[in-house]
């Protein structure tokens, strides 16, 4: 486990190929109350929203939220965040997401996190909440582990061929 800093992945995430919204938007609730991850989530949507791809819209009233952006602590998952997923089966379309950091790791100074990394981590979930999988063939937000990387020429390019029709 003393590795656990280099290793930690980014999350356990299962991938449905071609699953995402019905159109390049979503609705989002910052349901954390802790800033740092406030400030993270708030970035990274601004952060996926500049690039044209696909706008979140942030509203503030939870019932009718796309997608729900939460922390957690969990010192046993190994993951810096999640994303839960709920798809139709039929039309592979989402209709609900869970995006999750884990306060565990990212908010303790031991493991290293710096505030663009915290983000980084933002991004990458909402990667997910959007219908991207892992990408650790090339530099990208979706990395599997390190949350090295802010959100790439591919990532949009990605996001872009998934909602051209
Ligand atoms: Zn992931």
């Amino acid at each position: 486990m003393s590795d656990t800093m280099s290793k930690l992945s980014t999350d356990n995430y299962k991938h449905e190929a071609g699953s995402r919204w019905s159109q390049n938007s979503a609705s989002v609730y910052i349901a954390s109350t802790d800033k740092t991850i406030v400030k993270a989530y708030q970035t990274a949507l601004a952060n996926w929203n500049a690039t044209g791809s696909f706008t979140f819209n942030i509203i503030s009233d939870k019932a009718s939220a796309d997608i729900i952006a939460k922390d957690y602590s969990d010192a046993n998952s190994q993951a810096a965040g999640l994303a839960e997923t709920e798809t139709n089966a039929v039309t592979n379309r989402m209709s609900h997401v869970d995006v999750k950091l884990n306060r565990y790791y990212l908010l303790d100074a031991s493991y290293g996190y710096s505030f663009d990394r915290i983000v980084h981590t933002a991004e990458h979930e909402l990667g997910h909440a959007i219908g991207l999988d892992h990408d650790d063939k090339e530099t990208s937000v979706m990395a599997s582990s390190g949350s090295y990387n802010g959100i790439q020429t591919v990532d949009i390019t990605a996001v872009k061929k998934l909602y051209a029709n």
